[in-house]
């Protein structure tokens, strides 16, 4: 189905700096919204119900899967997120552009599920430096360092079922490739056709 909105999904593995790129697109494109995923996980820090996540319980999240409540879930690092297939579609269908940040398992089941949605997949320019941002981040013991690096090449292997690369190594280059594969979408034909109906009017474009 064509929505009047757009649905882009970004994954990448843990280091790559997608959270930062998607914050600062959101904070520069105001027709962008993030969708707000469901996690069995437990909030960190100043994290607040229905801003970063919905926290679910297990069995809240059971019965959302029950239910086909997900377009998509996974399962990463030991719990479960999950998207909502209803707040996504409600917005597209009203012309809103959703963002989602997702693990690369579900953005492939988004596409089978949106095949417009546009899959978006965050490299870092290197293995050293994806240690490094690990290291840095501080938020990770060495253990799990090494748990993501392994879990980041099965990831980067998937690269190729996405529409859209973009290398992290300059943040700013980054962002505005992000912004250009944003900005893109909009230029599509039908996109204008829909956004700028009076000028194809005005130029007895039938
Ligand atoms: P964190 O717990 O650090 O916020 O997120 C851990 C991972 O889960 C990240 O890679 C994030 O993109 C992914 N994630 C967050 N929400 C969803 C979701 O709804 N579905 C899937 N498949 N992954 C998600």
């Amino acid at each position: 189905m064509d929505y009047p909105g757009n649905l882009f999904v970004v994954a990448a593995p843990s280091g790559a700096g997608k959270s930062s790129l998607v914050k600062a697109l959101l904070e520069l494109d105001s027709r962008v919204s993030p969708s707000i995923s469901h996690t069995t996980r437990a909030p960190r820090g100043q994290e607040k119900h229905g801003r970063e996540y919905f926290f679910a319980s297990q069995s809240e999240f059971d019965a959302m899967v029950q239910a086909n409540a997900f377009v998509e879930w996974a399962h990463v690092h030991g719990n479960r997120y999950g998207t909502s297939k209803k707040a996504i579609e409600e917005r597209i269908a009203q012309g809103a552009d959703v963002i989602l940040e997702i693990d690369f398992q579900g953005a492939l089941q988004v596409k089978q599920a949106f095949s417009n949605a546009v899959l978006v997949f965050i490299l870092p320019p290197s293995w050293e430096e994806l240690r490094s941002r690990l290291e840095r981040r501080g938020e990770d013991s060495a253990e799990t360092i090494e748990l993501r690096l392994k879990n980041a090449a099965i990831e980067m292997a998937q690269v190729d079922k996405f529409d859209f690369v973009i290398i992290n190594e300059l943040f700013e280059s980054a962002l505005f490739d992000l912004k250009a594969v944003v900005h893109a979408q909009r230029l599509k034909y039908a996109a204008q056709r829909r956004a700028r109906a009076d000028t194809f009017k005005s130029l007895n474009i039938t």
